[in-house]
């Protein structure tokens, strides 16, 4: 099999697989030579690292890491580290090929990139964290660098792990490089709004969403589908807008109240609770598949990939569905979902608003300015609300559905960008 050829993964829809067919539809739509369709399929590099790290026990374990550059046709390229248990490769290129898109919707000047680590940091102490994001970082050295790659915060990692990543790459540099990498702690260069901007752009997208199909904040319902940084956010300023958030869920399960839940309640919760929900009384407890299926106006899934699928997308309920996470639809609940009249703001506009930020704090970092939070939300909110817009005159333009008319909107950008300047 070619390398380049999507593996079939066992028990699971391969994320590759569903960004592939989306993207070969709006290539359809665009009708793009087969030259450029090649050179905007192909990662330009793909880097697979094995990580020996001393654990407390003084054992030693070799983990796995990759960083795939999808593109940097429009810019350096960008992206987040994940550390998860399952990470693999053909994951890893699609969130790669995912932050391509995602910079070219919101018009920021990036290629797209993503890195990950196979590993369950739930299970891993602050200081054998520590030496393997230290020695990812290291066997990364060439490949990171404030023109070339920038990493960031994705699923498992955090501003923590970020300033790691900086003061790894800044000692082999020999001096302090801080648009390195974003998502950092504030006192190392930090954007203020970074934290919740993800979450913020999903609320901007969700409460456009609304206003296209005539819901009124005060008189929805929504269910949030992870309590993460995005998920968490977001229900909490889709809550300050009005909107009643009946459920919320994490990795031990969905807790739903009809009344709406306390979101801030919740919050202050899971800080003092390990980063969990476990045992939150402030809801019945349900599954995590059962949310997904409630009676509500808007369902935001802001965890994992997949957990859309045509087995549940029949029994979907909402009319509005706002994709926190990265490619939880799979391509193959798409149809259902379109034929049913939900309308959903694909991954690519709804969850663009965290790197967005993550560009202002760049920007910050190259001018040694800061930024106040009020600057940084009025322009990110400006940016995620055009974005949106664009897409959807384009899924008018083209009678397509808003996640084709975002791949669209991308790829052509892409693909002009190229044609003007040939590849390097
Ligand atoms: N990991 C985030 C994403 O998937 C942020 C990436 C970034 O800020 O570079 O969009």
């Amino acid at each position: 099999m070619s390398y380049l050829e999507p593996a079939p993964i066992k028990d699971k829809e391969n994320p590759l697989l569903s960004m592939m067919s989306r993207f070969d539809e709006a290539v359809k739509h665009l009708g793009i030579s087969n030259e450029m369709y090649d050179i905007l399929k192909v990662p330009y590099r793909q880097v697979v690292v094995g990580l020996p790290i001393t654990m407390d026990n003084g054992s030693i374990k070799v983990f796995e890491g990759y960083r795939v550059l999808h593109s940097n046709i429009l810019g350096p390229s960008k992206g987040g580290i994940r550390f998860a248990p399952d990470v693999h490769l053909d994951e890893v290129r699609a969130l790669a090929a995912w932050m391509t898109w995602k910079c070219a919707v919101v018009d920021i000047p990036y290629g797209g990139a993503k890195g990950g680590v196979t590993c369950n940091p739930r299970e891993m102490s602050a200081g054998e964290l520590e030496r393997l994001m230290r020695a990812y970082t290291q066997s990364m050295l060439d490949v990171f660098g404030p023109d070339k790659d920038i990493p960031a915060p994705d699923m498992g990692t955090s501003p923590r792990e970020m300033a790691w990543l900086m003061d790894e790459y800044s000692k082999a540099k020999g001096m302090t490089v801080q648009a390195v990498v974003t998502g950092k702690p504030l006192v190392l260069g930090g954007s203020l709004g970074r934290v919740e901007a993800t979450g913020r752009g999903v609320m901007v997208c969700a409460l456009a969403g609304m206003e296209k199909l005539r819901l009124n904040p005060f008189k929805s319902t929504a269910a949030v589908q992870g309590f993460g940084n995005v998920g968490s956010h977001a229900a909490r300023l889709l809550h300050e807008r009005g909107v009643k958030i009946v459920a919320i869920s994490d990795f031990t399960g969905a807790y739903y109240n009809e009344k709406g839940i306390d979101i801030a309640e919740a919050m202050a919760y899971t800080e003092k609770n390990n980063k969990s929900l476990e045992g939150y009384k402030g809801g019945e407890k349900i599954t995590n598949e059962a949310l997904l299926e409630l009676e509500v106006d808007v369902l935001v899934p802001a965890a994992k990939e997949d957990v859309i699928t045509d087995e549940n997308a029949s029994r979907i309920k909402a009319k509005l569905i706002v994709e926190g996470a990265n490619g939880p639809t799979s391509a193959g609940a798409d149809k259902t979902i379109n034929e049913k009249g939900i309308v959903a703001i694909p991954d690519i506009l709804a969850n663009a608003g965290g790197v967005t930020v993550s560009y202002f704090e760049w920007v910050q970092n190259r001018l040694g300015y800061k930024w106040t939070q009020e600057r940084v939300e009025r322009r990110s909110d400006r940016i995620m609300k055009d974005a949106f817009e664009k897409v959807y005159e384009a899924s008018v333009k083209y009678n397509t559905s808003m996640r084709i008319a975002a791949y669209i909107v991308a790829i052509d950008k892409v693909a002009q960008t190229y044609k003007f300047r040939g590849g390097y």
